[in-house]
């Protein structure tokens, strides 16, 4: 395909959340015009864009307007209906594909495509049924039982520790179709960001490692610091293979869990930016928004260059309310005057406990001082 220029083109996409928004800025930032498809009136990337199409994602009205407008269309979220990438395809160029999408946004088909490109995944077992359910190896508890669709933030799950228990949360669960996966002790989380183009070039972002709380990311650090070399290698080795095996085109990001044992296995994986790639936006010569358009776009995908030591931390709406009922502003005169902050706040109406308002990335000479940075920012914001 020939590129689409900047100046020229209008770029869309579905889904009018965070990375939404911040896939809008960069393109903006390249010259192109941008249209947004989601069905809420405010939205943080509705509210940026040239223009915003407020319909529901399987609108044909809606959808028909997306394709008169843009000339390539992506997407924000992996949920976003796979027929609704797959309709606009007819019309317009899309990437990544609708069957991508929909690997991704099925636990069990995502866990099989893992295990077809030749990468391991936790131990897991699909239940589907009551004869899978009786069937469940026992050696797969304690597990943690997660809905193999819809799932995010650790929404979906529930951990499990005898057969009975298993049985009385895939209830609580509403017996939809999940997947058991053995509890794992982890040492350390990681994620690798690849990207590829329509041309079958991949690029990748080093390795980040990742801190969950509750289910949800709180920090990134690049570079890893708990994990050796060999163990990088192999994530960013499996990553690739994943992409490739998918003739994937545009940014996906890989999660991996690094085991006590040393082992490596894949968890899952989003097709689009990620949370845990947010650093990029400072700490690296290209950011992951930016790669997204440009592998969207058809132009070149620069191997991207790490410049400087980040760590980034989520800001969940809980830094609103540290006492008591009252929202207040956190104090982001003060953070802003520590070095190397850089804050990006998601322009959301409403700050709530757990809802992601924003991020802040901390960039550094040497991880030790955007560490010693990042604990400053944390005691202020605590
Ligand atoms: P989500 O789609 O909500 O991100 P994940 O499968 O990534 O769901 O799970 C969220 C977090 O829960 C993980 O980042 C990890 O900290 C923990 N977790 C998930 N699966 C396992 C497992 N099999 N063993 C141990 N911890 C797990
Ligand atoms: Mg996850």
């Amino acid at each position: 395909m020939a590129a689409l220029l900047p100046g020229q083109a209008t770029l869309g996409v579905l889904g009018g959340g965070q990375l939404g928004r911040m896939f809008v800025h960069a393109a903006q930032a390249l010259g192109y015009r941008c249209v947004v498809l989601d069905p809420d009136a405010i939205s943080p990337a509705g509210a940026v864009a040239e223009s915003h199409v407020k319909a529901d994602y399987l609108d044909p009205v809606g959808l028909a307007q997306m394709a008169r407008d843009c000339d390539a269309i992506t997407t924000e979220f992996e949920n976003v209906p796979a027929l609704a990438l797959e309709t606009l395809a007819g019309m317009r160029v899309v990437a990544p594909a609708a069957a991508a999408v929909a690997v991704c946004q099925d636990r069990a088909v995502e866990k099989a495509h893992f295990e077809a490109a030749g990468v391991a995944c936790a131990p897991h077992a699909v239940i589907t049924n009551e004869i899978e359910l009786a069937g469940v190896d026992p050696a797969l508890l304690p597990g943690i039982l997660k809905t193999s669709r819809m799932g995010y933030d650790g929404k979906g799950q529930v951990r499990v520790r005898t057969p009975a228990e298993l049985a009385a949360a895939w209830d609580d669960l509403k017996r939809v179709p999940c997947v058991l996966e053995q509890l794992l002790p982890l040492r350390a989380e990681v994620s690798v960001l690849v990207a590829r183009g329509s041309d079958g070039q991949v690029v990748n972002y080093p390795v980040q490692q990742n801190l969950h709380r509750a289910g949800i990311l709180a920090v990134t650090e690049v570079p890893a610091p708990a994990v050796p070399a060999d163990v990088q290698a192999a994530a960013v080795a499996a990553a690739r293979q994943v992409v490739q095996a998918l003739g994937y085109v545009g940014v996906l990001c890989i999660e991996f869990f690094w085991l006590d044992d040393g082992r490596l296995v894949v968890n899952e994986m989003a097709p689009r930016p990620h949370n845990s790639g947010h650093w990029t936006m400072n700490g690296a010569s290209v950011s992951q928004f930016e790669m997204q358009v440009r592998a969207l776009a058809g132009l070149p995908l620069p191997e991207p260059r790490q410049h400087s030591a980040s760590v980034m931390l989520n800001l969940l709406g809980d830094l609103w309310f540290p006492a008591g009922d009252d929202a207040r502003t956190p104090p982001w005169d003060r953070v802003l005057a520590l070095p190397g902050t850089h804050l990006h706040l998601y322009g959301k109406a409403e700050a709530r406990r757990g809802r992601k308002m924003g991020h802040l990335n901390i960039t550094a000479d040497t991880p030790d001082a955007a560490r010693a940075v990042a604990r400053e920012a944390a005691v202020l914001l605590g």
